[in-house]
């Protein structure tokens, strides 16, 4: 029996009602599959720093070194707001991001057939939307120095090298391998000078995958682009700032924040992740979404552990339990036959593994 070592990182909020059924998921598949995993807890964010005065303590820090990947709930909340921004929840997950050296963010968008009404856009424009967002993680203006704010003027500096395109574009080619085959790499080459290094490194690199078809596009042109034709795209593939904004507006297709999940990977250990936040308002009730969390373990099995048998079992799960008409109350409206809390959600997937 294959065995794994998992770091459950369950959060503030809804983040521990969410995993538990991601976990519940995994066993499920495990059993199955004939694999073992062995989770081991960790605190982080408000919880963490309530306990030990600290939103990432070193013990979480080393049990996700040594660890095959990380699953994560999320963090945060009003009462830790008004903290200095070191200790706020937030500065938890940056920093774990950080430490793990994690410079790719994958955020998938799949638009489920019986949901595609819960978008704000025409159901005929995203039915059938698979696309996936790869974005670099730890460069470009965001990190980028000098940077300064003085008193009447203010910069920031947007700089790549060529190492640093070169291995997020080789994460975008091949996850593109592994799908239908085609990037579009997205940059603002008509004007940044370091989106023209951008677009030749990522051409060169493109000659290493003579299968997958490569395209550009300007920042400006993909954002319209994703509202006017989103099924047009395969993976898009983009640096730090401009992914920031288009996975944003990527994960609006779908108008539904609790399906949609994110993995950051390239670095030391993989953190999985519903891309939605800790959802205060509603934690403690049961009726968070569970899906997007379960989504993002689905990501895990595939991207740290090579498990993609396993990884495929439960996206089959998610697709059935929505088909045969199973809610959790976010999605009521949309062709609910059984409106269920958040661990029936977490059952009903679990038990349609391999059905
Ligand atoms: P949020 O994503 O937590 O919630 C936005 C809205 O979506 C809320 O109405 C919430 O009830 C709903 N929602 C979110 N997830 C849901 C789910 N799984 N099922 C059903 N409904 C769901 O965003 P927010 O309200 O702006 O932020 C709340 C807290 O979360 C803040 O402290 C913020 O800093 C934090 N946050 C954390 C992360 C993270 O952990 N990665 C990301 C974003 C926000």
């Amino acid at each position: 029996m294959k065995s794994y070592k998992i770091a459950v990182i369950k959060g503030d909020g809804i983040g521990p009602e969410i995993v538990d059924e991601a976990t519940k998921v995994m066993d499920a598949v495990g059993k199955k599959l004939d694999i073992k995993f062995n989770y081991n807890e960790y605190l982080m964010g408000g919880c963490a720093y309530e306990q030990t005065g600290n939103p990432l303590p070193d013990e979480t820090l080393k049990g996700a070194l040594s660890s095959d990947a990380v699953l994560f709930g999320s963090i945060g909340g009003y009462q830790w707001d008004s903290l200095p921004r070191e200790l706020r929840p937030e500065s938890g997950l940056l920093r774990l991001r950080s430490e793990l050296e994690v410079f790719a963010n994958l955020r998938p968008v799949k638009i489920y057939h019986e949901l595609s009404s819960a978008s704000t856009l025409k159901e005929e424009i995203v039915s059938g939307v698979d696309l996936m967002v790869v974005r670099e993680l730890t460069g470009g203006i965001y990190f980028g120095k000098p940077r300064e704010k003085l008193e009447n003027k203010a910069y920031n500096t947007m700089v790549y090298s060529k190492d640093e395109i070169r291995r997020i574009a080789k994460i975008a080619f091949e996850i593109a391998m592994k799908r239908d085959k085609r990037v579009c790499s997205v940059d603002k080459a008509n004007v940044l000078e370091v989106s023209q290094l951008w677009r030749d490194s990522v051409k060169e690199l493109a000659k290493e995958y003579p299968e997958v078809e490569l395209s550009h596009m300007y920042v400006d042109n993909a954002a319209m682009q994703l509202v006017r034709n989103p099924k047009q795209f395969d993976v898009i593939l983009t640096g730090n700032i401009f992914g920031d904004i288009l996975s944003d507006e990527a994960s609006m297709i779908s108008g539904s924040i609790g399906l949609l999940p994110s993995a950051s990977i390239g670095g030391k250990v993989g953190v999985y992740e519903p891309i939605h936040g800790s959802a205060p308002d509603i934690a403690g009730q049961a009726i968070a979404n569970p899906i997007a969390t379960i989504a993002s373990a689905s990501m895990l099995l595939k991207y740290s552990l090579n498990e993609t048998k396993a990884s495929f079992l439960i996206d089959e799960a998610i697709a059935k339990t929505l088909k045969d008409g199973y809610r959790t109350p976010d999605l009521s409206e949309y062709g609910a036959k059984k409106i269920c809390k958040t661990h029936e959600m977490g059952s009903v997937i679990a038990g349609n593994i391999g059905e």
